[in-house]
């Protein structure tokens, strides 16, 4: 893994969120992006070489819903971010870590990701990603 490419927090109102970060970081979000397939608007801010993504659910089904509901807000995932994402996954896989998703999806910002399971991480969720080359 090189770096903490970002920390996902799980926001109930992101609107709301975003201006409260934004006067806490004295800079605004570089990046509004709702990605429909997982249910989630986003807000990203750069602090340095790491991101902060503001996650908001699209629908009370989301992942983020269900995270809200039972942990409330807060530190939702810290991402990692990986030269090469099948690699990782096939390696992390062999030293016993459930992969919430088999191969690479398209996530947020440009990026293939996957989750490793929180029942193998120390309920910590972890998200592989790799930046798309265009
Ligand atoms: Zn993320």
């Amino acid at each position: 893994m090189l770096k903490v490419e970002h920390i996902g927090i799980a926001v109930k109102d992101l609107q709301n969120a975003n201006a409260l970060f934004t006067k806490l970081f004295g800079r605004e979000h570089y990046k509004i992006e709702s990605v429909e397939s997982e249910g989630v608007s986003t807000s990203f801010f750069m602090i340095g070489e790491t991101k902060i993504e503001l996650l908001e659910a699209t629908h009370p089904d989301s992942p983020i819903a269900k995270f809200i509901e039972k942990r409330g807000e807060g530190i939702h995932h810290i991402a990692f971010e990986v030269a090469d994402i099948e690699a990782e996954m096939k390696r992390l896989k062999a030293e016993g870590f459930t992969l919430l998703n088999e191969t690479p999806k398209k996530g947020a910002d440009n990026k293939l990701i996957c989750f490793l399971h929180p029942k193998s991480t120390n309920s910590v969720l972890i998200e592989l990603c790799q930046e798309i080359k265009l």
